[in-house]
């Protein structure tokens, strides 16, 4: 249920930054999912459909929906470099199991430079709203 549960945050987000900028109607958003975020986007779609044609408003009747997914970026806390998934070279079955469960990334991963495991997500983790589109 956590695709709902995110859904709800966005409707309700666009909701409050329409009112913000006095706009009738919205045409369309753009919502960026990081690489390490669990989400099935098909669910995920449909919750946003169900709770946009919910709301019963005209605001959202227009509003197309973008998604764009936002890769993860790593940096060692040692030495500083950054990296992605693309320059680590994991199988493909360690991929799925980081992508499934994003807190085990770092019994897989480690600084491709100087093989440190102490690093941090920069960007890859959560739901953004890239933009919001619409007239007043
Ligand atoms: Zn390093």
């Amino acid at each position: 249920m956590h695709e709902w549960a995110l859904a709800e945050a966005v409707i309700a987000t666009v909701i409050e930054e329409s009112r913000k900028e006095g706009l009738e109607e919205i045409t369309k958003i753009k919502i960026k999912i990081g690489e390490l975020q669990q989400i099935e986007t098909e669910i995920f779609e449909f919750a946003l459909n169900e709770l946009t044609k919910a709301q019963g408003t005209s605001l959202l009747t227009k509003m197309k929906v973008e998604m764009d997914t936002e890769r993860a970026i790593f940096r060692c806390r040692v030495c500083g470099n950054e990296w992605g998934f693309d320059d680590v070279g994991l199988g493909e079955d360690e991929n799925e199991a980081i992508h499934f469960a994003p807190e085990v990334a770092h019994a897989y991963i480690r600084c491709p430079s100087c093989k440190s495991p102490d690093f941090e997500v920069l960007q890859g983790r959560g739901v953004s709203i890239e933009y919001i589109k619409g007239r007043g």
